[in-house]
């Protein structure tokens, strides 16, 4: 069995005493690959060199994003996507996808001044997909309606992951429309979930990735735990059973899809 996490942030400090011995669980779990999004500038060049190294020192391959996530806005300006943009023209082998970028509007509080910079760089950031045909992985909470308006204005063309999707179905069918996939992660596993498990259970199986977050978004019976890439086998199993088919078979689609998507 190969399974894929499409999002796990492996680098955060969390995993600095065992990431080894993470990734070597993870492998008896049936995880093949992982991708790891950066989320600040800070770590896109510590990112190029990590995603190698620990590819080599274990069984899992791992690649990785370079982004700007919403929540560190305040450490970035537009010359980081200068930055950016340079970085991603040497084409460093193991970067499939630009993110984790995105827009969270959660904080009602926001000023306006804040959510325009959020825009400003989740928009440069789509550019950039569409300059260096590369795919997206955002970040999207109180938000989708926004970034579909972007995303519709550029269509990029290499398309993207939307992360931890707890959107309506009919945001769901705009993301597909755009050749999006969505991220179903720890949150399918919590019975109350009941919007999402349906939406992970009926939409097609050709548009479905899996995920954890670790060391974020605990899955039911783990809350207060660090989460751990390996735990995607549980939201495997979860999706299996929601939509009455084999593990095997989550495990191929979902696989499947991330290789396609990253070009890999
Ligand atoms: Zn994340």
């Amino acid at each position: 069995m190969s399974l894929f996490d499409s999002h796990c942030h492996l680098n955060f400090s969390d995993f600095d005493i065992d990431r080894v011995q993470v990734l070597n669980r993870s492998a008896r779990k049936g995880v093949s690959n992982i991708c790891i999004p950066a989320t600040k500038h800070t770590e896109w060049l510590s990112l190029i060199n990590e995603s190698e190294v620990l590819s080599n020192e274990s069984p899992v391959s791992i690649v990785t994003a370079l982004g700007i996530h919403p929540w560190f806005i305040s450490e970035h300006n537009l010359k980081h996507l200068d930055l950016l943009g340079k970085l991603l023209e040497k084409r460093p082998v193991r970067v499939v996808a630009i993110g984790e970028t995105g827009l969270d509007f959660f904080d009602r509080n926001m000023t306006p001044q804040t959510k325009d910079k959020q825009l400003a760089l989740f928009t440069g950031q789509v550019e950039l997909a569409c300059l260096h045909q590369m795919p997206l992985i955002i970040h999207s909470r109180k938000s989708h309606d926004d970034i579909l308006k972007v995303l519709r204005r550029f269509k990029p063309e290499s398309a993207g992951i939307i992360h931890a999707f707890s959107g309506s179905e009919q945001q769901a069918e705009e993301y597909l429309k755009l050749g999006f996939k969505l991220g179903f992660g720890g949150g399918i596993t919590y019975p109350r979930a009941s919007k999402t498990r349906h939406l992970a259970a009926t939409l097609p199986i050709g548009s479905i990735v899996l995920e954890t977050d670790a060391p974020d978004m605990p899955l039911n019976g783990y809350q207060g735990q660090r989460n751990e890439p390996g735990r995607v086998e549980h939201v495997a199993e979860c999706l299996a059973e929601l939509r009455g088919i084999s593990l095997m078979e989550v495990a191929e689609a979902t696989s499947h899809n991330c290789r396609t998507l990253f070009n890999i």
